[in-house]
């Protein structure tokens, strides 16, 4: 979660909103890839921290299905990113802060956990998350 942050003021640098993304390997330890939101740096709307990281990590492995992988996200996915996560076959999601507005990892939605899915990851929240809230707190409030 320390590299999802420094990768989330990577971010805020940029102009984008400070969110930050890793993919582990399956030993738990190696990092594949790492993301942060690059919205406004690329123009691009589906460049979120997690989506980056995600393609990243399937680059570098030569395979799309990121099996035995733990993702790390600062901020709790959107449904999007939700959908990207169960698409990319990862078991585990860890992320910061929660996202009352927009999460999908268990806020107002929770995509990956639902039953009617068949890839349902283990998910671990709030981690570090007074930190990563407060980066965007910061962020949003220098606005
Ligand atoms: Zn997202």
């Amino acid at each position: 979660m320390r590299l999802a942050l420094d990768q989330a003021r990577l971010a805020a640098r940029g102009g984008d909103v400070p969110v930050g993304a890793v993919v582990l390997a399956a030993d738990g330890t190696t990092v594949l890839a790492t993301g942060h939101n690059e919205r406004e740096a690329g123009g691009d709307p589906t460049a979120h921290a997690e989506v980056l990281a995600v393609r990243r990590a399937a680059e570098a492995i030569g395979e799309w299905r990121l099996t035995g992988c733990t993702l790390v996200v600062t901020l709790e996915p959107c449904t999007m990113c939700a959908g990207a996560i169960t698409q990319s076959r990862v078991d585990r999601v860890v992320y910061g802060a929660r996202d009352d507005k927009a999460g999908a990892v268990g806020s107002l939605w929770d995509v990956v956990r639902d039953r009617r899915l068949n890839h349902r990851p283990e998910v671990v929240e709030g981690v570090l998350a007074e930190e990563c809230s407060g980066l965007l707190t910061e962020f949003f409030r220098d606005r």
